[in-house]
């Protein structure tokens, strides 16, 4: 089928032949025929000259790239990417893990697809996409992740509802399309979890603080911790299996209840865990002293630039009020996960806070996400979760 052609602005060009895959709607000179959502488009530039192929989207990201050559993006390209990213995760040694069996297997640009997400659970594969273009192959993504993954993969469902934008004509349901399952129980670390991804956040899982909750791990010996935004519970779960005790805040029921469970799947009845739900600010109001390491992990304070300076604000609030509070010689896990928050513009506003505090303040970690979340060098965006752990004084 002939493509839609989009011929860029003069100068427009550079950010796409720097590999950037994302074309912003103000870059574009003129669009030749009327695409409709999803449809697969050529970028030129202005001298004619072809730059890229790409998902057509109306909206602020206009075209998001597949290829800087011109392809035909069919099943048997869908199915050498997705290949791709299976065999990288198997080089980091993801697969066949005895002690991990969830993990990201595409991260959208990280794995030069984007717009798809798909996370594995221990025999189930869940995909959200954020295009409708990715949402368009979706049976054929159940299709090629069936072939590759053979006996092994028990089930493919689509959690699309919440994350395909505009949805003209595209009515997007959360369901099964291939096999089903209810929910399974999985293990990282050797610590276990139960995943329903059909409830909850994101495709069930916070499969990107695996690294960091690893790291707590070392932090917790002995220590009274406080696990803020705690979901699931995951780090309360690790914190669990050195600290003297764990308390998990969370404002939504849902989620303590969750976290109890994990906690149970883990240790059984145990007595050194409780779960509060409450509003995480009015709780760091009234802990003073009481814990030697905090961990905040808050949901993403931006969606978009425009919220951009409140939300360094929130992250300035929460940090302080932790500063503040922590017992001396304490530990804090500070995370961000919007994407719009630099990791320079969160670093100073736990700077910020530190200096309304008064209190000093030691950088002992710079973390980020673990690498089945990969970052694009050519797309600075993918890097999205940013944290530090320090030590107050
Ligand atoms: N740390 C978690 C992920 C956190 S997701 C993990 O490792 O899996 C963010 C969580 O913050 C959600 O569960 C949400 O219910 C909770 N939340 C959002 N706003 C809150 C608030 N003001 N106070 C307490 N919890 C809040």
């Amino acid at each position: 089928m002939q493509k839609v052609k989009i011929v860029l602005k003069s100068g427009k060009d550079q950010s796409v032949r720097r590999y950037h895959p994302w074309i912003f709607s103000g870059a574009i000179k003129k669009i030749y025929g009327k695409p409709s959502e999803g449809d697969v488009v050529n970028v030129y530039d202005n001298k004619d000259e072809f730059l890229a192929t790409g998902h057509y989207q109306p909206g602020s990201i206009a075209v998001r790239i597949l290829s800087f050559s011109e392809i035909e993006p069919d099943i048997n390209f869908f199915r050498e990417r997705i290949k791709n990213a299976i065999n990288y995760r198997r080089a980091i040694g993801l697969v066949n893990n005895s002690q991990t069996n969830v993990y990201r297997l595409v991260h959208a640009e990280g794995d030069d697809l984007p717009g798809l997400i798909i996370d594995y659970y221990n025999g189930v594969a869940v995909m959200q996409m954020h295009s409708v273009g990715m949402y368009r192959m979706r049976n054929e993504f159940a299709a090629i992740l069936k072939d590759i993954c053979g006996e092994r993969l028990k089930a493919v469902y689509d959690k699309s509802e919440g994350t395909i934008p505009y949805m003209s004509g595209v009515s997007g349901k959360n369901e099964f399309l291939y096999g089903n399952s209810g929910p399974v129980i999985v293990s990282e670390n050797g610590f276990r979890f139960k995943i329903d991804w059909t409830i909850g956040q994101k495709t069930g899982f916070f499969i990107d603080q695996r690294d960091n909750r690893k790291l707590l791990l070392e932090y917790s010996e002995g220590k009274r911790v406080l696990n803020m935004f705690g979901y699931t519970g995951a780090f309360s779960v690790y914190a669990m299996k050195n600290a003297v005790l764990v308390h998990t805040v969370d404002s939504s029921a849902s989620a303590t209840e969750l976290a109890n469970e994990n906690i149970r799947l883990n240790y059984g009845e145990e007595h050194m865990h409780e779960a509060f739900q409450v509003d995480a600010f009015d709780f760091l109001n009234d802990i003073k002293g009481k814990y030697d390491l905090i961990i905040l992990d808050p949901p993403a304070f931006a969606k978009h630039n425009k919220v951009l300076s409140n939300a360094l604000q929130g992250y300035k609030r929460l940090n302080m009020k932790a500063i503040e509070q922590i017992r001396p010689g304490g530990i804090i896990f500070t995370f961000s996960c919007s994407q719009v928050v630099t990791k320079e513009n969160f670093r100073k506003s736990v700077f910020a806070a530190a200096a309304n505090t008064g209190r000093k303040v030691r950088i002992l970690h710079q973390m980020s996400q673990p690498p089945d979340h990969p970052v694009n060098i050519y797309h600075p965006e993918s890097e999205y979760l940013k944290g530090l752990v320090i030590y107050v004084e």
